[in-house]
């Protein structure tokens, strides 16, 4: 917020009021802030109109996973559109939307076969929500009505998403027009675990709050906990440690309550398998994808369920009370059908476990024992930086010189697009970059992000009072 305001007094000062009016009619997230004017990409670099060239380091919000004009999501546009755009689902099903769900149905694990398809990461979590409440409703649960998260996590931006997600600064406007929320701690052994104790002890200790939150809740008002298997932007990327999601999913078992990962982030292979739970060796009840499923070539996400929840809906009422116009879009499914076929024709998951090995062995050389940077954490090509005041103290930087956004800009200006952010601990202090380069990069690639981001970061330090 601080930023933006400085950012508005400098715009102020430099332009008449109906010039500002005059000056876009979109309304821009930041509307003091002098945007460039993106014209095309290629692979992972994106070009702006006066012909500067960005590396893209973060795909956005670690949406481009293919890079930018790959020729399989941009090919299943053309087909289709040629073909067929949009149909309502509610009269039509179509090749487009079956293949696609079946293809999921065989990338995901266990049982969870059945896809809801719809077109945003926030419109996939509150299906998530719905879902899972409707489930307990068809049961003659009615009672059940708490869902239960982690703090610093983060959902979207949608009423019912933001109130499960505890991204601080973003509920705090809305916050009377919110479901309450019951956090937990997030898993962040690099602030939270004691001296004493292992990280498999600390991941047991942590999980075990959700128990206690079920408990004071009362098991039968509880629907479920949501949780980003890797912690996303709000956090810095949090990946679990050993042993705690199978702990959580333990928890969710003993008491009957359904766990939700939020694999918007952090699915279809942005860390190295298709979902990131597998890794934990755990299946989830319900599990929410976006990002990288459309890769930035179409707006497209899914909700996947496993044959429990589908059962009790198709054989109680029969119906799912929720649905979007847009819901299995013809085009956006081809296209998510493209990248997935890409993403494991090519080999790329095996490219971001390789590559994203070298990501952190190259950032540990290059900012290892830098003095402001306090954690280099991350699974397969989602990686966080944490950036401190002090290495020792871990003592975060300075939340009023908000580092994060001059860092972004001083990126911006030398060429790379990276996603750093601020209230990395609680919303207010710490402050991270998160790098989600796409899964073509090679260690050329690699190699150029990490020179280009170390010197960034240094310049951008002389620019704050530490
Ligand atoms: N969940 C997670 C984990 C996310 O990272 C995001 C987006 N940053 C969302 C949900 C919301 O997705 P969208 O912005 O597409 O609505």
């Amino acid at each position: 917020m601080q930023n933006f305001k400085a950012e508005r007094y400098v715009f102020e000062q430099n332009h008449t009021k109906e010039q500002l009016l005059n000056m876009t009619h979109v309304f821009h997230r930041n509307p003091c802030a002098t945007l460039p004017v993106a014209t095309h990409g290629e692979g992972v670099y994106l070009y702006d109109n006066i012909g500067k060239k960005y590396l893209d380091a973060c795909g956005g919000a670690a949406v481009s996973c293919l890079g930018h004009n790959h020729p399989a999501p941009t090919k299943a546009i053309q087909a289709q559109a040629a073909e067929l755009a949009y149909v309502h689902s509610g009269f039509f099903t179509t090749n487009a939307a079956e293949e696609l769900a079946d293809k999921l149905a065989s990338l995901a694990p266990g049982d969870i076969n059945h896809a809801i398809l719809v077109s945003g990461g926030s419109e996939a979590v509150e299906t998530a929500l719905k879902l899972a409440r409707q489930y307990y409703v068809e049961r003659g649960e009615l009672s059940r009505k708490h869902f239960i998260s982690r703090r610093q996590s983060f959902h979207g931006n949608t009423l019912g998403a933001l109130s499960v997600g505890n991204n601080e600064p973003r509920k705090e406007p809305y916050r009377p027009l919110l479901m309450g929320s019951n956090a937990i701690a997030p898993c962040y052994p690099y602030r939270e675990q004691r001296e004493e104790e292992s990280e498999r002890e600390y991941g047991f200790r942590i999980a075990a709050e959700l128990e206690q939150k079920i408990v004071e809740l009362g098991p039968d008002s509880v629907i479920g906990f949501v949780a980003e298997t890797v912690g996303g932007a709000t956090s810095g990327v949090q990946p679990p440690v050993d042993g705690y999601l199978q702990h959580i999913r333990k928890i969710c078992d003993d008491y009957d309550i359904l766990l939700i990962l939020d694999e918007v982030m952090c699915g279809c292979g942005r860390t190295g398998t298709f979902l990131s739970c597998t890794q934990d060796e755990v299946v989830p009840d319900i599990v929410t994808l976006a990002k990288g499923l459309g890769a930035g070539y179409q707006p497209m996400a899914a909700t996947l369920c496993s044959d429990s929840i589908y059962s009790v809906i198709s054989e109680g009422s029969g119906a799912l009370m929720h649905g979007f116009t847009y819901m299995g879009h013809t085009i956006a499914c081809a296209t998510a059908l493209a990248v997935l076929n890409t993403i494991v024709e090519d080999g790329l998951l095996e490219n971001v476990l390789k590559q994203g090995d070298y990501l952190i062995s190259q950032l540990q050389e290059h900012l290892g024992s830098h003095p402001n940077v306090g954690d280099i954490r991350g699974r397969g090509l989602l990686v966080g930086i944490e950036f401190v005041a002090d290495r020792a103290s871990k003592k975060a930087l300075n939340p009023n010189y908000s580092f994060h956004a001059v860092l972004k800009s001083v990126c911006q200006k030398n060429g790379l697009l990276c996603y750093p952010a601020g209230g990395t601990i609680d919303g207010l202090h710490g402050d991270h970059v998160l790098l989600a380069p796409p899964y073509i990069a090679d260690e050329t690639i690699i190699n150029q992000i990490v020179e280009l981001l170390t010197d960034s970061i240094n310049e951008s330090l002389v620019q704050i009072e530490i």
